[in-house]
């Protein structure tokens, strides 16, 4: 599946619901979505993992087809490498502590 197709499978499932609700209140379930793979990541749980990050992608998609973007358009911006220095691997200062 390609990520346009992810984007219309998940509007073709939630699309009227999430338009419904409003970009507003369709964000918070995004956050509330990244507050529980933060939870599954403390814990360690594989499973618990894989279905976090796969919510989390829904939501984020969610969002973006009410805001109006291309989510296929948005990954390609990373296609090349960096999108702030061109590297693959990134060669932008490091962000972590020394
Ligand atoms: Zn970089």
């Amino acid at each position: 599946m390609t990520l346009r197709e992810f984007q219309q499978r998940i509007d073709a499932i939630y699309g009227a619901r999430d338009r419904r609700r409003g970009i507003d209140a369709t964000f918070r379930w995004l956050v509330e979505e990244v507050g529980e793979l933060a939870r599954a990541l403390r814990r360690r749980n594989p499973q618990a993992l894989a279905e976090e990050v796969s919510d989390v992608l829904a939501w984020t998609v969610s969002v973006a087809t009410l805001a109006g973007v291309d989510v296929e358009k948005s990954a390609a911006r990373y296609a090349s490498g960096c999108p702030k220095c061109g590297g693959t691997p990134c060669e932008c200062p490091a962000d972590l502590p020394a």
